[in-house]
């Protein structure tokens, strides 16, 4: 939904500008996507917009939801035919959306899907901050009277390469006015774009900041996340310093334990080691992960074996959690989206 669009369709058409008001809170407040469905308005207007101004951006093409975990993953079509994906997920007891800032990525980490895709484009602010607003039309659609309060940047594409979109996005999302998600509800996940996290503490200081470090041999990580070629590690304790010193926030550091890769006790001194040489390092998380299954990846790492890397970096007085990967069934463990 481009809104200033919208605002300006409604000033040039002479429609009286309460309808405005009308719009935005159907739209943002009740979260209606069918033009339709807005029963204040007159029924002509309402067919007019339906064809000149559609409120989503995205289609939907197919959706799947997962029967162990509560996750649902949508398959949706843009404007120009591509596809993206994004995901419902209700963890604890609110409702997140995990959304796609790109059509695959340029990065291609190669234990990722949407890294063998290739890189095909940028998402517009509009498509990304649509995704929400689309889950937020289906929880609508299924009679579920809840509101989405938290997003991750954590589908496919890496968003701190669409710097200006993702911020445009996260500015929309947490307006007041519109769907009034708080920027520290918003979190943002990055394969390590050293330069754009420092930018980052200056534009959006309340944003949560995830940083896919997984590696801590540069050698493997530059084979693994070719982005290390130009972000080393040393770089990125440089960035997570700087950004800490700025804005005083806890970073998540996020670890995927892949056995017989990662999983070692030299890997493990590693990260310590690494981690203590960041300064501020008091305000850094460690989520270990369990690896999902690809094509290119079999992983046998066993919950146990997250449990004993969490307890050892705890021991090692590391702020650390072991994260379940939830959704793995159908697919839709955020992060790893790709279709099929
Ligand atoms: N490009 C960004 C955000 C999207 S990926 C980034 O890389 O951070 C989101 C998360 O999913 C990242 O931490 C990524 O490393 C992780 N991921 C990708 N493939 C995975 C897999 N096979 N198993 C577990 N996590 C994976
Ligand atoms: Fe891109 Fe992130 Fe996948 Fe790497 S892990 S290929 S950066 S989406």
């Amino acid at each position: 939904m481009d809104f200033e669009k919208l605002k300006k369709f409604i000033k040039n058409n002479d429609i009286p500008s309460y309808r405005i008001n009308q719009i935005r809170d159907a739209i943002y407040k009740q979260g209606i996507t069918n033009w339709d469905d807005i029963k204040q308005l007159p029924a002509n207007l309402r067919k007019e917009l339906a064809v000149k101004q559609p409120i989503l951006s995205v289609f939907m093409s197919k959706i799947q939801q997962s029967k162990r975990d509560k996750i649902i993953k949508a398959l949706l079509t843009l404007k120009d035919g591509y596809k993206i994906e994004t995901v419902l997920i209700k963890p604890y007891d609110s409702w997140s959306v995990c959304v796609s800032t790109q059509v695959g990525c340029q990065i291609g980490c190669t234990f990722c899907q949407t890294g063998h895709m290739g890189f095909k484009r940028d998402l517009t602010a509009e498509e990304i901050s649509d995704q929400v607003l689309f889950w937020q039309g289906y929880l609508r659609s299924k009679k579920i009277d809840e509101r989405i309060s938290s997003v991750v940047y954590m589908g496919m594409g890496e968003p701190l390469l669409n710097y200006d979109e993702v911020v445009k996005s996260i500015k929309t999302l947490s307006d007041t006015d519109f769907l009034n998600i708080g920027q520290r509800h918003i979190s943002i996940s990055t394969s390590g774009i050293a330069d754009k996290i420092k930018k980052l503490a200056t534009d959006l200081p309340q944003v949560k900041l995830a940083l896919s470090l997984h590696y801590t041999d540069d050698k493997l990580r530059s084979k693994i996340m070719p982005i290390n070629r130009k972000f080393n590690l040393q770089s990125l304790q440089l960035a997570l310093e700087d950004y800490i010193a700025r804005t005083n926030r806890q970073v998540f550091i996020e670890y995927i334990l892949i056995q017989g890769v990662n999983d070692s006790t030299k890997d493990f001194r590693k990260l310590v080691k690494w981690i203590e040489g960041i300064r501020g390092n008091y305000l850094l998380h460690v989520n270990v992960i369990p690896a999902n299954q690809t094509k290119k990846l079999n992983n046998k790492i066993t919950n146990a074996e997250v449990d004993d890397f969490v307890k050892s970096l705890k021991k090692a007085n590391i702020s650390a959690s072991a994260r379940k990967s939830l959704g793995a069934d159908i697919n839709a463990a955020c992060g790893q989206l790709a279709t099929k």
